[in-house]
């Protein structure tokens, strides 16, 4: 069985980030990928009040955009199996500012609201076959925000709640996740292009949705990767 080049983080201008979706695909496939997940933000509305500005203003995928978002993203998929041979997984980066935790919920097919708690965005991701992931959790920001501070405070709690852990995102490793032994993935962040090179994850498994979410749950056959930069194969 192949060993495959997967990156479950990813933002394009459907939120904060500077490439679209179709350049998103087109540098990922013709780097050789074989399966990345988009998941753009949604935020909690306390903090879109906060702002004082629509969702839309706020780079950022509003619940009554989401609709599209997935429409988007299922036409994306198509064509990057077709022209790269690359799995699309749509996903969503639920983002609380408020509470400070930032969830990957990845192959969900419905809206699950940022303002619920933890708990039950583990449980409608679950629900909804998806595979839900501790976003960057002890990250400190140059701002010095921790924007995920309530999943590492509560790690004990939270730890095999979640299918898997950010053991590194981007260029950070996060050694205290490895030591817990948590489940574990590496991911970009993607927000523009030089965030290609950076720690990416690597699964044994066939190339189906299916397989790369039964291999992130059983975190058997997972490995990093810090992808450098040329054609992966
Ligand atoms: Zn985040
Ligand atoms: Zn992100």
């Amino acid at each position: 069985m192949q060993w495959l080049f997967c990156d479950f983080h990813i933002h394009t201008t459907w939120s904060d980030g500077r490439c679209s979706l179709e350049r998103v695909v087109e540098l990922y496939g013709e780097s050789g990928f074989d399966v990345i997940a988009i998941t753009d933000h949604v935020l909690d509305s306390e903090s879109i009040h906060r702002a004082g500005k629509p969702a839309s203003e706020l780079f950022v995928v509003g619940k009554e955009e989401f609709p599209d978002y997935q429409q988007a993203l299922w036409s994306a998929a198509r064509k990057s199996w077709e022209k790269y041979g690359m799995l699309l997984i749509p996903g969503v980066e639920i983002t609380n500012n408020t509470s400070r935790y930032h969830i990957l919920s990845l192959d969900i097919k419905e809206y699950i609201s940022p303002d619920l708690s933890v708990e039950a965005i583990i449980e409608k991701t679950r629900k909804q076959q998806g595979i839900s992931v501790a976003c960057h959790p002890c990250v400190r920001n140059h701002s010095g925000d921790e924007p995920s501070v309530h999943l590492w405070k509560n790690h004990e709690r939270f730890a095999t709640m979640f299918d898997a852990w950010e053991v590194a995102n981007r260029d950070d490793l996060f050694n205290v996740v490895g030591l817990k032994k948590f489940n574990y993935i590496a991911n970009s962040d993607f927000h523009e292009e030089r965030h290609l090179l950076s720690w990416k994850t690597l699964l044994r498994c066939e190339k189906n949705v299916e397989a790369v979410k039964e291999a992130i749950r059983s975190n058997d056959r997972v490995s990093l990767f810090l992808y450098r930069g040329g054609k992966i194969k």
